[in-house]
């Protein structure tokens, strides 16, 4: 249908219509400050949605997730699902939105949660990742609902908990109830800021460790009489130096991550601590001079399609062995912490497809697949809801995400809204 010059014409001047509203909806959910952590607001945004989604005739379901990670009577974990069915039966399409927000940092120049719109750019924390997505979704929605409404099928729109902390509360909560079941939703968005022309597959796999070097404790001023396990960690990172770092830059792989330099395996060493902890900052005094007994380190290891997580994971293993083989004494743990395996939409799945067409008529100009570095609520919708037809697509361009002085571009929103509001037209509307 919107092969039909006449609909994508009205729903193209729907969308643009709707400027003056979706700057205001954007100021508004970036005023309410949804910090994760401790993930606070989080029913303020969902019944502010609920109210504004209600008069346009959605039916709006209110979800605690109960018992998740982090949920408590101080900061209860509310996601909000929001369903406008059409005139008959037909696919649902799903526009999923975290609506938590990282801490403010340092360096702004703008208030973090004034939602000030300034030469064309709304500025706030969460203004790219993601409330402008949610606002262009919704916009979208609505747009398409007044232009069409005699439309087949379901439109969902969902604003959800904790992605920022691994969506343990929101997404993941959810899928496990059923809500992003196959025979339920058929095709899922997630306007994350992945750039307004870039059609987002799918992730890299994650793998967390803790690696434990032991010692024993003794007098610093006779170290010979323990044994520093701060040495056995620097003989860890020497290996990872000479061996593991070049194995990793070695491995490429045919997924089309961005940035280049994650088109490749990485890890990170998230931190390391050994011997004493640190005093505060406002103690004076003069540490006690012992021999290290333990030293920690976490690692966070990226892996590629073509990997397999039990070699990953082997890799590390073997080093370590290879090191207690070597050296006298060395002994250590490691202890997983979290793992995601890496997911990748087929490029002709539906939802990529279809979105790749809208991007082409708004923008005039084909689509760039990418894969994200690191994961997102799509880990949860492949893996506990079995949904395989599911992309990122939103406005807003990914490094301004968690940094001082976040925006947004209006025209980016606008002309994502367009693609978006095309799309349901495509995926809702008898060919
Ligand atoms: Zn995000």
């Amino acid at each position: 249908m919107t092969d039909n010059p006449s609909i994508s014409d009205k729903l193209l001047a729907a969308v643009e219509d709707r400027r003056e509203a979706l700057i205001e909806l954007t100021q508004q959910l970036i005023r309410i400050p949804t910090l994760n952590p401790p993930g606070q607001k989080y029913r303020e945004i969902c019944t502010f949605l609920a109210e504004r989604l209600g008069e346009n005739g959605f039916e709006i379901e209110l979800i605690r997730a109960e018992g998740a990670i982090a949920d408590s009577d101080e900061y209860p974990r509310w996601n909000i699902i929001a369903r406008r069915k059409g005139t008959r039966a037909g696919d649902c399409v799903h526009f999923n939105s975290h609506h938590d927000v990282v801490e403010v940092g340092h360096g702004w120049t703008r208030d973090p949660f004034g939602g000030e719109l300034d030469d064309g750019k709304i500025y706030g924390r969460g203004a790219c990742d993601m409330k402008g997505g949610l606002a262009t979704s919704i916009i979208a929605a609505e747009a398409f609902i007044a232009t069409c409404p005699d439309f087949a099928g379901t439109i969902e729109i969902s604003a959800t908990a904790d992605e920022e902390s691994g969506g343990y509360g929101g997404v993941a909560y959810l899928a496990e109830k059923g809500y992003f079941n196959p025979d339920r939703v058929q095709h899922v968005i997630i306007p994350e800021p992945l750039n307004k022309d870039r059609i987002c597959l799918g992730h890299r796999g994650v793998w967390w460790a803790e690696i434990e070097t032991k010692g024993r404790i003794a007098h610093g001023s006779m170290p010979f009489l323990g044994d520093c396990a701060v040495r056995h960690m620097g003989a860890v990172l020497e290996e990872m130096e000479t061996h593991l770092f070049p194995l990793l830059a070695s491995k490429h792989t045919d997924m089309p991550v961005v940035p280049d330099g994650a088109k490749q395996s990485t890890l990170n060493i998230n931190s390391i601590h050994g011997g004493a902890s640190e005093q505060p900052a406002e103690y004076t005094g003069l540490p006690a001079p012992c021999v290290p007994d333990r030293c920690r380190i976490i690692i966070d290891r990226r892996f590629l399609i073509e990997e397999d997580i039990d070699v990953v994971k082997g890799e590390v293993a073997q080093m370590l062995e290879k090191i207690k083989a070597e050296r006298p004494e060395f002994e250590y743990d490691i202890r997983d912490l979290f793992e995601v395996q890496p997911t990748m939409t087929a490029e002709d799945a539906p939802v990529v497809t279809t979105v790749a067409k809208a991007i082409e008529t708004v923008m005039n100009k084909r689509p760039e697949y990418v894969v994200s570095p690191g994961t997102y609520d799509q880990k949860h919708i492949d893996r506990i809801g079995k949904l395989k037809n599911c992309i990122a697509y939103g406005p807003g361009i990914l490094d301004l995400a968690h940094q001082p002085d976040e925006w947004i571009s209006v025209q980016d929103m606008v002309d994502s809204g367009q693609v978006m509001a095309l799309a349901l037209a495509e995926l809702l509307l008898p060919h």
